[in-house]
């Protein structure tokens, strides 16, 4: 993904049309009230206290750090348009869930 031009194609966008995420910030739909939540997601870094995804380190609305990471205070209720689930954890659950179903196919 290009997101230099994609960021720039969003703010175009937004100029153009208005916001698009309701009750969020404008660029990268960020929100602080979930029962969503960034915990998951592969952009989530140093201690689940920072996000690298472009779009939400050029978002003016959202806390960055010195470095222009984006600060996440709550990451179990807050997430954007932009999340991605992190890959391993999803390998794991789906490891966990098959050694659960053979160990439950081998008891009956
Ligand atoms: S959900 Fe959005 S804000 Fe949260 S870590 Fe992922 S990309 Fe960053």
């Amino acid at each position: 993904m290009d997101w230099k031009k994609a960021i720039a194609g969003l703010k175009s966008l937004i100029a153009d049309v208005g916001p698009l995420w309701p009750k969020s910030t404008k660029l990268a739909g960020f929100a602080s009230n979930g029962p969503y939540h960034c915990a998951n997601c592969e952009y989530l870094v140093k201690d689940g206290t920072r996000c690298k995804q472009e779009v939400m380190m050029a978002d003016s609305e959202v806390e960055h750090d010195k470095e222009g990471l984006a600060i996440i205070t709550d990451p179990e209720h807050q997430c954007c348009e932009f999340v991605e689930p992190n890959k391993l954890v999803q390998i794991g659950s789906e490891y966990k869930r098959a050694r659960s179903a053979r160990r439950k196919r081998q008891e009956s």
